[in-house]
């Protein structure tokens, strides 16, 4: 087992990392931005290195600044979080090229997962079902020939895509020109390459992921499935599992269908493969090659720590179990709570004059914050994650209503009143809900303010 892990993040994510080392009997190194020297994980790591200012660019994505860090501390390990690096095959590369280990998959692996169109063919080939889509496209007249053997609506998605971003709608020959234009245009400015492909679009899905394990002799294990269908701009905002739309056997069958995928294409460690599901059929979209933001109401319902599994896997551990012994009990549920004005959405970044989170049976925060920390402007607003879990999917929804009530954060806004409008409608009340059903209430409550000020 490793003796000393670099922690290569910040946030939320770099304090459960060190939780779970601290918990193994690892010492952590914390890294930091000149702007993060108060924060909570560079507090509470038994080493921290100041890696560079506070512009991501110079200091969480500065690879040879974290290598230089972890070479000087002596650290065996690198766990990368999510976000920042964490999907960065080359320095996943780099980092092994110096005889520390990459806590996750091989670069190899992340490569091959992690460029959509390479990735499409590898899940098809092995079993998964994949949406309808296209090869990389040529042409506006390449394009418009597979959208019309496809059939409209298409999506046209760039390769090497994320967050969102160069993603276009096209619903018949017209819109096919302008689509393929801007996705390509978006794709060249925001990533590595401008290659785009379509895809079906699919109307009215749900976004239902699965998360799995893997060691290195072949041992994969599914633990089942969450449900990110609350969505704003493809970001997730609340998810859940059990997900309200799957019966028993549905899940069984994608969950059989993924861990013979994973085993057939020799990824190893934690990862997720991202479906949408629609009228009862999955549609394989991505896999991320990393931990997620919403990993722990999977181990709410199942025990099992996933950052602690990552660690075992990566030092040479077998799982030591099978699908058989895994057990769910319960729902979870995670509402994000960003420091952002809950109407506008404005990034609200402050000092935190007080803080006080809730607590009880079957409720964590998992947050880097405390009472006088001061939330600087450079990094993701997210600023807490609020889980909770309970027997049923009703006991988990009263629990989450009497969480965020008692929840206090001062100082600067937060989406906390979002969240409690959203968990009190009754189509999520009653799990009635697809990726769409966010905007849709948004532009609602929009439309009644406007209605109002006449
Ligand atoms: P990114 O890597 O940028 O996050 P994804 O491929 O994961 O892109 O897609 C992000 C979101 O876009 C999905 O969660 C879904 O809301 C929407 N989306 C993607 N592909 C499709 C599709 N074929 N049909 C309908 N919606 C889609």
């Amino acid at each position: 087992m490793f003796e000393k892990v670099l922690i290569a993040n910040r946030g939320e994510v770099a304090l459960r990392i060190h939780r779970a080392c601290r918990e193994m009997g690892i010492k952590t190194v914390a890294v930091h931005s000149e702007a993060d020297a108060n924060a909570m994980h560079v507090r509470l790591a038994d080493e921290a290195v100041c890696i560079g200012p506070a512009r991501s660019a110079d200091s969480y994505l500065n690879k040879s600044a974290i290598i230089s860090a972890a070479l000087i501390t002596g650290a065996d390990a690198i766990h990368p979080g999510f976000g920042f690096l964490s999907e960065n095959a080359d320095f996943a590369e780099m980092v092994e090229s110096h005889g520390i280990t990459f806590i996750g998959p091989t670069a190899g692996q992340m490569r091959l997962m992690g460029d959509k169109i390479t990735a499409r063919k590898a899940a098809e080939e092995a079993g998964l079902p994949v949406t309808p889509g296209s090869p990389a496209l040529e042409s506006v007249e390449h394009a418009k020939e597979w959208a019309n053997k496809i059939g409209y609506p298409i999506i046209i998605k760039a390769k090497d895509g994320g967050g969102g971003k160069g993603m276009k709608i096209a619903f018949n020959d017209d819109e096919i020109g302008e689509a393929f234009t801007m996705a390509k245009a978006e794709a060249k400015a925001s990533f590595p390459s401008d290659v785009v492909y379509m895809e079906k679009y699919l109307q009215k899905p749900r976004h239902i992921e699965m998360q799995v394990l893997a060691d290195k002799y072949g041992n994969v294990v599914h633990l089942g499935e969450r449900d990110c269908s609350i969505q704003r701009n493809n970001q997730k905002v609340i998810e859940e599992t059990p997900s309200p739309a799957l019966n028993q056997q549905q899940r069984e069958e994608i969950g059989n269908i993924v861990r013979n995928a994973i085993a057939k294409i020799g990824y190893t460690n934690a990862g997720t493969l991202e479906f949408l599901f629609e009228d009862g059929r999955f549609y394989f979209m991505e896999m991320n090659t990393r931990l997620q933001v919403e990993h722990p109401i999977t181990e709410a319902v199942t025990g099992i720590d996933i950052v602690r599994e990552q660690i075992r896997i990566a030092s040479g551990a077998q799982l030591g179990y099978t699908q058989d012994d895994i057990t769910f009990s319960g729902h979870a549920i995670e509402c994000r709570i960003n420091a952002e004005d809950p109407e506008t959405f404005a990034p609200c970044p402050g000092k935190i004059t007080e803080w006080h989170a809730p607590g009880g049976l079957g409720v964590r925060v998992d947050s880097e914050i405390y009472s006088g920390y001061t939330i600087p402007p450079f990094y993701d607003s997210m600023i807490a994650k609020l889980i909770v879990s309970g027997k049923t999917r009703n006991a988990a929804l009263m629990r989450l209503r009497r969480a965020l009530e008692e929840f206090v954060i001062d100082g600067v806004k937060t989406t906390i009143p979002l969240q409690q409008e959203i968990i009190s409608q009754a189509e999520f009340i009653d799990g009635q809900y697809n990726i769409h059903w966010l905007e849709n209430f948004m532009a609602k409550k929009a439309a009644e303010k406007a209605a109002e000020k006449k």
